[in-house]
């Protein structure tokens, strides 16, 4: 398996780790777009948001929930924070392990570029 995020999780590359669970992995992206910029992955392998089946109703729920936690310890909740998840090529997904962008700390624009 190839895949940096799945070596990510089950630890054959480091990344700064904020939360896991047998679920999911949160860690700092390696290059933030916000003073916080954090993705949370499931522990399965699921190439893009295309591969979610009714199975994974859950654990798309449980990324969620991680990220509102991670927003509220992070003390940014009530400020306001993005989350993003990225789709194939126009939707501009570079790695294709499913991941959830939190990102806060600044104003967001809208539209996205
Ligand atoms: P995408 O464009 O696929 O939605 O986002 C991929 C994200 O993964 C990018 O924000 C990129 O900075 C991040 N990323 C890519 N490789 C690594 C890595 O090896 N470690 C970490 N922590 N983040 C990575
Ligand atoms: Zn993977």
């Amino acid at each position: 398996m190839s895949c940096i995020f799945c070596k990510i999780a089950n630890g054959e590359i480091s990344a700064k780790i904020i939360y896991q669970d047998e679920r999911v992995v949160a860690f700092n992206d390696l290059s933030p777009q916000a003073p916080q910029h954090y993705l949370i992955i499931p522990r399965k392998h699921l190439a893009t948001l295309n591969d979610l089946t009714n199975e994974d109703v859950e654990l798309a729920g449980h990324m969620l929930c991680v990220a509102k936690q991670i927003a509220i310890d992070l003390g940014i909740a009530e400020t306001g924070y993005r989350t993003v998840i990225n789709c194939n090529s126009d939707g501009g997904q570079a790695v294709y392990h499913l991941h959830l962008h939190l990102l806060g700390g600044r104003q967001m624009e809208w539209p996205p570029g």
